[in-house]
């Protein structure tokens, strides 16, 4: 089994699925976006694959029977891939996203479709900005010099904004840890990703209480593969499909005809 992973979930499910199906082999792959990725049961491969046709070079080659998408809800290009080498390789495929963060009555969202589209959506109120896109996602902001950010990323930004602090940490964290950090640098405004999940949660709650406007970036689409929405679910289908179960509507290599 291939796991498309980099996220706290894809740790999570293949260590839940191993102690299930211990005789399958699981190879997890990472983009390779952090210097020290946690710690994962079964094998690992770091580094893009080539797009689709390396992506389904590498599922024939490797001799995989099902591919789990457990990458981050914004990673839109690598799902997209996915889908489609998995379609060429004749690999079935699963889609793993937790449901989007829904905004409450009181919550000042402002949604905008991608991080290039923030810097004009900023409340004309906007001075001091927690940004939380990731190290990598910075472009956009490096032209602001009106404002001061608070970056946080799991690893250095890659590229230098000028008027800003960085703080390296990873979730998860807590609802007192986000108040006391927003209200600390006296930040009137929050840039997020809708992550979805538990993890990174808590800064969405603190801005409610505190009345911050949010610069929420949305999604990229999804493509149309079978998804679920919890561990639970994905381990459901992935064990039953390994063990044979002839209610699951995956097509095993061997049911294939000659030839696919
Ligand atoms: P992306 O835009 O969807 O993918 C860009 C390219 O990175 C892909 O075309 C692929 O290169 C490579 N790639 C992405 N995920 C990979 C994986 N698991 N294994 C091997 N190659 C992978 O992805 P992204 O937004 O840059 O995110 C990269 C990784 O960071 C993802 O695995 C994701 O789970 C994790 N992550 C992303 C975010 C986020 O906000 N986007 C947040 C937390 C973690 P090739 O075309 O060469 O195969």
């Amino acid at each position: 089994m291939l796991v498309l992973g980099g996220t706290g979930d894809a740790v999570k499910f293949v260590q839940q699925f191993v102690s299930r199906c211990p005789q399958v082999e699981v190879i997890t792959s990472l983009a390779g976006r952090t210097a020290q990725p946690q710690n994962l049961q079964g094998k690992v491969r770091i580094g893009g694959f080539g797009g689709v046709p390396g992506l389904a070079e590498y599922l024939v080659a490797t001799g995989i029977d099902f591919v789990v998408d457990l990458t981050h809800p914004c990673a839109g290009q690598i799902k997209q891939n996915a889908f489609l080498a998995c379609q060429i390789a004749c690999v079935p495929y699963l889609l793993f996203c937790r449901p989007a963060w829904e905004p409450d009555p009181t919550d000042r969202w402002i949604p905008v479709d991608c991080l290039e589209a923030v810097p004009s959506a900023l409340p004309s109120t906007a001075q001091r900005v927690f940004l939380t896109t990731g190290r990598q996602n910075l472009a956009p902001f490096q032209n602001l010099p009106h404002l001061w950010f608070l970056i946080r990323s799991v690893d250095p930004p890659t590229i230098d904004i000028p008027n800003s602090e960085v703080i390296l940490d990873r979730g998860p964290f807590t609802l007192e840890e986000e108040l006391a950090l927003l209200q600390e640098h006296r930040i009137d405004t929050i840039v997020t990703k809708n992550s979805g999940g538990d993890a990174t949660y808590a800064k969405i709650v603190a801005a409610r209480q505190l009345n911050l406007p949010v610069v929420i970036v949305q999604r990229p689409p999804l493509p149309p593969a079978p998804l679920v929405t919890t561990l639970e679910a994905a381990l459901d289908q992935v064990v039953s499909f390994f063990r044979g179960d002839c209610s699951n509507s995956y097509t095993r290599k061997t049911d294939r005809a000659p030839g696919h």
